[in-house]
C-alpha cells in the first residue's frame, strides 16, 4: 500500500522550516515585496540552516538529504512567501543540481561547497527572448577558440541571475550542427561576474517581487574549454532531465502557496463578521474552504508521489508533469478564492493573500507552461 505519511525525521525537519518561515520569512515578506528587494538577510539564514545544500552529499558541503527534503522545505517557505521559496528552488534544483548530476569531479569540488552554503547562487540560463517552450530553438552560441568557449547571445527571465551572491550561470548554447542540420546543444558553466557578460536591471514583474529575475547578455564572453558541463551535445538531454526533477520542487512551491491561502482563509473566516455572524458560518464560504483543502491535499499527494517515484529510481516524467500542472492550478484557484474570502482586504497588498494572488500566476508559466505539461503527459501516454 502506498504510504505518503512523513517519517518522524521528515516531520521534524518540516516543522523546523515551518517555524523558520513563521518567525523569519512571514514577518518580512511584505516589506521585501513592497520594496522589490532581494531578501539577503533571509537567504543568509537559510544558508546557515543548510537549506541550499539539502540534497547534496556531505563531501561537497551538502546536508546529505534527498530531493524530497528540498521539496518539503520549499513547500513550507512558499506557505509564507513565494519569492523566498523560488530563490531556494532555482538555486538548488536549477543552479546547483546540474553541477551535481552532470559535473566532473573537479567542477563539483569547485562549485558545490559555496552553492551548498548559500554563499554563492547559481542560475539556469535556458529561456531566450525568442521563446522558452521550444527549448531546442536555442540561438545562443558557444564556439571553441584557442582553448576557450566564446559565448554570444541573450537569455530571458533568468532567476537569481543578478544578485550580489550570483556566481555561476549554466548556459544552454548551440555548439555545432548535427547530421540532418539539427543543433548540437551543450551546457557551459559561466562564472560571473566576467568580461563579456552582463545582466540587465531587474524586470518589473506582476509577482515574485523579492526574487531576482533578469535578462542576460553574452558578447564574446570567454570561459575555459573545461567549463563544458556534461559532455558536448548533452545539453538538451541534460536540461530536460533537470527540468523533470525541477517540476517536482516547483509543484511543492505551488502546494505551499495553496496551503498559505488556506491557512489565511480559515483564520479570517472564523473572525470576520457579516450580517451578525462570522463569514465562516455561511455555507458559501465553508464550501470554498473545503474545495481549497481538497485541491491542496491532492496536489501534495501528486508531488509526494512524483518524488517517491524519482527517489525509487522509477520513471517519473509524467507524474512530475501532473504534479506541476495540478499544483499550479490549485495555487491559482486557491489564491483567487482566498482574496475573495478576504473581500476588500484581499486586494490590499499588506494582506498575504494579495501577495499570494500576484505570486500564483507565474506558477502556470515557469519551468514549463501548463500547456507544455499537458503535451508531456499526452506524449507519455503515446499520444501526439
Ligand atoms: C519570473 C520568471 C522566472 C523564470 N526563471 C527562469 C530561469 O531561471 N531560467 C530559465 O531558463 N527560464 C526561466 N523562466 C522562463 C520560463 O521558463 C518561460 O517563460 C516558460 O518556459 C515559457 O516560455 P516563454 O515565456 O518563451 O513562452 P512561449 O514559449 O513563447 O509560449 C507562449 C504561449 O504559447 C504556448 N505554447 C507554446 N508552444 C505551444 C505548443 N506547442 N502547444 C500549445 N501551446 C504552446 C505556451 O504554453 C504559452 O502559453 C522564468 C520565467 C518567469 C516569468
Amino acid at each position: 500500500m502506498p504510504d505518503y505519511r512523513l517519517s518522524d525525521e521528515q516531520e521534524e525537519f518540516r516543522r523546523t522550516v515551518e517555524d523558520f518561515a513563521r518567525a523569519v520569512v512571514a514577518p518580512t515578506a511584505f516589506e521585501y515585496d513592497e520594496r522589490r528587494e532581494f531578501p539577503y538577510d533571509v537567504v543568509k539564514q537559510m544558508g546557515e540552516m543548510g537549506l541550499f545544500g539539502l540534497p547534496f552529499p556531505e563531501e561537497y558541503g551538502g546536508m546529505g538529504g534527498d530531493y524530497f527534503a528540498l521539496c518539503l522545505a520549499i513547500e513550507e517557505l512558499a506557505r509564507a512567501d513565494s519569492s523566498v521559496a523560488i530563490t531556494l528552488e532555482a538555486a538548488v534544483s536549477l543552479g546547483a543540481m546540474p553541477v551535481h548530476r552532470f559535473g566532473t569531479e573537479a567542477q563539483k569540488r569547485q562549485w558545490l561547497p559555496s552553492l551548498c552554503a548559500g554563499a554563492a547562487l547559481g542560475a539556469f540560463g535556458l529561456t531566450e527572448p525568442g521563446g522558452g517552450s521550444d527549448a531546442g530553438a536555442t540561438r545562443t552560441t558557444a564556439r571553441l577558440e584557442d582553448g576557450e568557449w566564446v559565448l554570444n547571445g541573450t537569455k530571458a527571465f533568468i532567476t537569481n541571475a543578478g544578485t550580489d551572491l550570483t556566481r555561476l550561470i549554466t548556459v544552454a548554447a548551440v555548439t555545432g550542427e548535427l547530421a540532418g542540420g539539427r543543433k548540437e546543444i551543450s551546457s557551459i558553466l559561466v562564472p560571473v561576474p566576467r568580461q563579456g557578460f552582463s545582466a540587465s536591471k531587474k524586470y518589473s514583474k506582476v509577482g515574485w517581487h523579492a526574487s531576482d529575475t533578469r535578462e542576460l547578455s553574452f558578447a564574446d564572453c570567454r570561459v575555459p574549454a573545461e567549463n563544458l558541463l556534461g559532455g558536448r551535445g548533452r545539453g538538451y538531454a541534460n536540461f530536460l532531465s533537470t527540468l523533470d526533477e525541477g517540476r517536482i520542487a516547483f509543484a511543492a512551491l505551488g502546494v505551499g502557496l495553496a496551503q498559505g491561502c488556506l491557512d489565511e482563509s480559515v483564520r479570517y473566516a472564523g473572525q470576520r463578521e457579516a450580517f451578525g455572524r462570522t463569514i465562516g458560518s455561511y455555507q458559501a464560504i465553508q464550501f470554498k474552504i473545503a474545495d481549497m483543502e481538497t485541491r491542496t491535499h491532492l496536489a501534495r499527494l501528486a508531488y509526494y508521489d512524483a518524488a517517491a517515484r524519482m527517489l525509487a529510481g522509477k520513471p517519473f516524467k509524467k507524474e512530475a508533469a501532473i504534479a506541476k500542472l495540478f499544483s499550479s492550478d490549485a495555487a491559482v484557484t486557491n489564491a483567487r478564492e482566498a482574496t475573495q474570502i478576504f473581500g476588500g482586504y484581499g486586494f490590499m497588498n499588506e494582506f498575504p493573500v494579495a501577495r499570494h494572488w500576484r505570486d500564483a500566476k507565474v506558477l502556470e508559466i515557469g519551468e514549463g507552461t501548463s500547456e507544455v505539461q499537458r503535451m508531456l503527459i499526452a506524449r507519455e501516454l503515446g499520444v501526439g
